[in-house]
């Protein structure tokens, strides 16, 4: 009985991998990769931090290798009506709006004239000096930078009762557009928490998308309001070799991941132990 059941975790592996290898050939070539960033600086060390030096590896790795840095409105145009996108597309994203953003990250992404997206939480700014400031902000949003909404204070939306999602979504929408003189329209939930309530509330107060932390490419004909990113966070894990898995092999990953969760979720955790996610 033992061996039986031995035979078939190894028959599982063998199929996982095959598959993988099918869903990668097939779907390597689709979807747009949007990574996700957060800090970058030499001093945080925290899970949501790079060094100087990775970041500036990372851009200067999609720079000498022919991508192009899109916005937000390049995605939805794409997602939702088929508008062609240049070649080698990639939006590059960081949710909080941390002051290192522009000591750090902004110059790195100006030597590589390679354009951004950042969420703000838009109560932050001005309160705390760990978060970017309006001066900041407008220098950037002059220069190539687009700014969207995380919220007002970066609430855990489900929690919340649709007053306060109404006014959290709307409020750091319109605040922006007023000191910004530009139209916002995308989201990224605050810790990538979401539900179907949440999501009918986003559509209601005028957003056209919502990016989530989860793992994945977008491809057209995919809801816009469940984005997936590619995160580039985690644990003092960030390392160059990890980026590139994470960029290349993202559906892989992606479908190796939701199966590593169902494992877990049925109690087969030593199986679950054999998969490795970068
Ligand atoms: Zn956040």
């Amino acid at each position: 009985m033992y061996s039986l059941t031995k035979n078939f975790n190894w028959l599982l592996v063998v199929f996982i991998i095959i598959a993988g290898i099918s869903y990668i050939f097939f779907t390597y070539f689709q979807g747009v990769p949007v990574l996700n960033y957060h800090q970058i600086n030499n001093q945080s060390h925290n899970s949501l931090t790079l060094s100087d030096s990775e970041f500036e590896a990372q851009i200067k790795y999609l720079y000498k290798h022919g991508y192009t840095p899109i916005g937000p409105d390049e995605l939805a145009d794409y997602l939702q009506n088929g508008t062609e996108l240049p070649s080698k597309p990639i939006l590059i994203t960081f949710d909080d709006g941390y002051e290192d953003n522009y000591q750090v990250a902004y110059p790195i992404l100006k030597k590589y004239h390679f354009k951004a997206t950042i969420f703000l939480i838009t109560d932050f700014i001005g309160n705390n000096n760990r978060y970017l400031t309006w001066d900041q902000i407008k220098e950037m949003s002059d220069n190539g930078i687009s700014f969207e909404s995380h919220t007002l204070s970066h609430i855990a939306l489900p929690k919340a009762s649709d007053e306060e999602i109404r006014a959290q979504l709307l409020r750091s929408k319109e605040g922006l557009e007023w000191r910004l003189g530009k139209k916002v329209e995308y989201l990224a939930y605050p810790g990538g928490e979401y539900d179907q309530r949440v999501i009918g509330l986003v559509k209601e107060t005028g957003y056209r998308a919502a990016f989530t932390v989860n793992f994945g490419r977008d491809r057209v004909n995919c809801t816009l309001f469940t984005l997936n990113r590619i995160p580039i966070f985690g644990g003092g894990t960030h390392t160059f070799f990890r980026f590139w898995l994470r960029l290349k092999f993202t559906q892989l990953f992606d479908a190796l991941q939701d199966y590593k969760s169902l494992l877990i979720k049925k109690g087969n955790t030593s199986l679950a132990g054999l998969i490795y996610i970068p």
